[in-house]
């Protein structure tokens, strides 16, 4: 009886309720999903769609992933939280196995990626007083145009998009901004003897799926090497096999000294994230200077060795790797003025849209959701195709097919 009102809910409805009752921070395409699987999921209505979203890359290993999802649900019925005042049975067991998985000595558990990255700038403001010496208060950071971190106000303090930042201040001081891809104005602001690290994004996926020269992260590394600055690689959309590889870092090669993930670390089953680093760099921080209640909580733990052991099972990265190849060649053979540039690694990807008798790429979305496929327009002109990875070259061929029809149509 409960579970029928539930279902009987309209698409409409729930678009109402969210209208009249929640924050209007978003402004979501209209369709009201109420089920998922793999590369699929499905409105409330019953109509499929393939999902070109992904969640912002926090479901590579597909919806629903079975073992993702009895972990979490095995665990759920055995103990959730415990907070970090006692031991629980789970974490230790989690850090061997994630700090192993990526190559550190330590992990600190966190829950979204913002939290990550907070985490990540007190990390190395504590390394840059504690180990390089700067001056109480003198450490600053280097971030780059264009960035997306995560939503808090020192995140956002150092953003210059107008949309994240205005009327949000005053903001937190302390960080130098430079272009993007500019090798030489790193090297400029380096000069600055008070520089704690560079962080960066290894490709700006929120910015539009932003792909630097080739060269340009091993460079930066050697860089940052040179002036004992702390290299932090914000790998919370990229990392995960979203790229081609593991990390978006090993395409060159660079270990970073400090590295946030999120999103996909549990296979967008629940939130997790975690910051990696070796000890010289993770034990600045000592007992009481940080964390947080839900953070390496036994689910979390859990759900992100699930996760994490479905990408290597699974060869999610070489999937990803192939799958995109094929998805810009295919992508590159439509014959529209509209598309005006393709772009990504792996299957991270974008196309930036010319408008069409004031058509825009808001108007190729709605009518993408028509003919079955979900993808949703960044800044504008861009819209990012990044399907679950575990999507297959049938399924993939399908989805451009009607990226193609759809584009055609306008
Ligand atoms: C999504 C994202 C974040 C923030 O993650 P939340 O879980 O939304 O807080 C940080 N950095 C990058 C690169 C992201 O894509």
């Amino acid at each position: 009886m409960e579970n029928n009102m539930i279902n009987k809910i309209t698409s409409e409805r729930a678009i109402q309720l969210e209208e009249k009752y929640g924050a209007h921070n978003y402004h979501p395409l209209p369709v009201v999903l109420a089920k998922g699987k793999g590369a699929y999921v499905w409105d409330l209505e019953g109509k499929q769609y393939f999902d070109f979203l992904s969640s912002y890359s926090a479901v590579n290993q597909g919806h629903c992933h079975p073992a993702i999802v009895n972990a979490m649900t095995e665990q759920a019925q055995k103990l959730c939280l415990t907070s970090r005042a006692f031991y629980n049975d789970c974490l230790g067991e989690y850090e061997k196995f994630v700090t192993e998985y990526f190559g550190f000595d330590k992990v600190l558990p966190m829950n979204t990626g913002a939290e990550g990255v907070e985490t990540a700038l007190k990390l190395v403001r504590k390394w840059a007083y504690k180990i390089k010496g700067i001056p109480k208060n003198e450490a600053k950071i280097i971030v780059c145009d264009g960035n997306f971190h995560g939503r808090t106000i020192t995140i956002i303090s150092f953003s210059d998009d107008p949309e994240a930042k205005d009327d949000f201040g005053p903001y937190t001081p302390g960080m130098i901004r430079i272009p993007y891809n500019d090798l030489n104005a790193l090297e400029i602001a380096l000069q600055n003897e008070n520089v704690a690290a560079f962080l960066v994004e290894p490709i700006q996926g929120e910015a539009g799926v932003f792909v630097p020269d080739s060269g340009y992260l091993k460079s930066a590394f050697n860089l940052c090497k040179e002036n004992n600055v702390l290299f932090v690689a914000d790998e919370v959309q990229t990392g995960i096999a979203r790229t081609g590889k593991l990390l978006a870092c090993d395409h060159e090669n660079v270990k970073p000294d400090v590295l946030i993930l999120g999103k996909a670390i549990s296979g967008g089953v629940f939130p997790v994230s975690a910051v990696l680093a070796d000890d010289d760099v993770m034990l600045c921080i000592k007992p009481g200077e940080h964390g947080s209640t839900f953070g390496g909580n036994p689910i979390a733990c859990k759900v992100a060795i699930a996760a994490l052991q479905v990408v290597s099972d699974e060869g999610l990265a070489e999937k990803a790797e192939n799958l995109g190849k094929t998805l810009r060649d295919e992508l590159n053979k439509i014959d529209s003025e509209m598309i005006t540039l393709i772009r990504g690694k792996g299957l991270l990807n974008a196309i930036v849209i010319k408008p069409v008798e004031g058509k825009e790429a808001w108007d190729v979305c709605v009518a993408l959701k028509e003919n079955g496929l979900l993808a949703k327009p960044t800044h504008g002109d861009i819209i990012r195709f990044a399907p679950p990875l575990v999507i297959t070259e049938e399924q993939l061929m399908e989805c451009v097919d009607i990226i193609k029809k759809t584009i055609l149509a306008f």
